[in-house]
């Protein structure tokens, strides 16, 4: 069986985004077939549109998203219709050179569905992350379908599935901040407001935000920030030490991924501390440093590929302290929004007018797939 719905695809690089109807199969083997519930907007669906990722247009894009299985395909034991889900976009593969390591969270070989999703005269998709989440159902690998708590609200919970995860893992997994720790975050966007939570729940006891913008730093109070610096009128190095008796923090997270902002990280920790690069750079961007500074200052830059996360572990823990009130994701929602405005939303977050946008899916629409065989 196929099922029609309506999806939101990029056709080709920098054209704005179109629904139009998507056909998905049904699961095989090792897949699940997820009606979505909510889906937030981030700037990787951005980036696929400006082909930006790559060019294997045209893309079925959204992958922060929560939703409920529809059916499994007949290899899939763990997971059953009715379950609630987050959707990942790691799953490992539990064979590559990594994972035989023991170190599933940087999988080399992530799993995604096999069968494609296509528009109507047959073109397949490709999936953004794998997951193509603005979509009433979506097919994915059973291992990209972790099931959580599901009091939980789904565009609250759908948000670990990419930015806020990418976040919270950077202070946690990667920055391993502990008990009374300082930290240090480099951009208040959702990423880095993520970063903030992540400090916030690992017990750092110092949290000083920084960006340009002053509506950002007012999100990074409310999400856990003890201090904020406006890098626009003050040093941002220097009022870091200020902060610290001069010292520097013990980890400092880059989350703008630009050569300005990840020496202020490099140079705002203090001796042998961490840096943590999680902001994406543009491939064009390089940067130097002093050999002597790298060596005499000790500690470790370590970049952090999705919060360094393990989504079976990581997410259903994260929902019970969401929903235990420790983790709060409600203050990254910015609005909810409808299918058709998600080209608008793309706009004000460029704007960077919000945390995050996300698509909320009618109950009452998507009760209704239709079948052409
Ligand atoms: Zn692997
Ligand atoms: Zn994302």
């Amino acid at each position: 069986m196929t099922h029609h719905v309506q999806g939101i695809v990029a056709r080709s690089k920098g054209k704005a985004i179109v629904i139009e109807p998507v056909l998905v199969p049904d699961p095989s083997h090792s897949e699940v077939l997820v009606r979505v519930q909510a889906c937030g907007v981030c700037h990787t669906d951005l980036h696929y549109r400006e082909g930006a990722i790559n060019d294997e247009f045209p893309f079925l894009l959204g992958h922060e998203a929560a939703g409920v299985i529809e059916a499994v395909g007949d290899e899939v034991a763990h997971l059953q219709a009715g379950d609630f889900v987050v959707l990942a976009w790691r799953a490992p593969c539990g064979h590559c050179r990594s994972c035989k390591k023991g170190r599933p969270w940087y999988c080399f070989d992530s799993r995604n569905a096999q069968q494609s999703m296509t528009l109507q005269d047959g073109t397949p998709l490709t999936p953004a992350l794998g997951i193509g989440a603005f979509a009433e159902l979506t097919l994915v690998d059973a291992g990209q379908a972790v099931k959580v708590n599901p009091k939980a609200k789904a565009e609250a919970v759908g948000l670990l599935g990419c930015g806020v995860m990418a976040g919270l893992g950077a202070a946690m997994h990667t920055g391993k901040v502990t008990q009374g720790d300082s930290v240090a975050v480099f951009g208040c966007g959702g990423v880095g407001n993520a970063a903030i939570q992540g400090a916030r729940l690992s017990g750092a006891t110092t949290i000083i935000a920084i960006d340009i913008d002053a509506r950002k730093l007012a999100w990074a109070r409310d999400l856990g920030a003890t201090h904020t610096v406006n890098a626009i009128s003050v040093d941002a190095v220097e009022a870091v030490r200020e902060l610290t008796n001069g010292n520097g923090v013990d980890v400092s997270i880059e989350a703008v991924g630009t050569p300005a902002t990840l020496q202020q990280a490099f140079y705002a920790r203090d001796l042998a501390g961490t840096t943590v690069l999680v902001g994406v750079p543009d491939p064009s961007m390089t940067i130097e440093f002093p050999m002597i500074d790298i060596f005499s200052r000790g500690g470790s830059l370590k970049s952090s590929w999705y919060g360094d996360c393990l989504p079976t572990r990581d997410f259903p823990i994260l929902v019970d302290r969401y929903l235990a009130g420790d983790l709060n994701l409600d203050r990254f929602i910015t609005e909810i929004i409808e299918l058709d405005q998600v080209e608008a939303a793309f706009h004000r977050m460029e704007q960077g007018e919000v945390l995050r946008s996300v698509v909320r899916f009618p109950q009452t629409n998507i009760n209704a797939p239709s079948e052409d065989k």
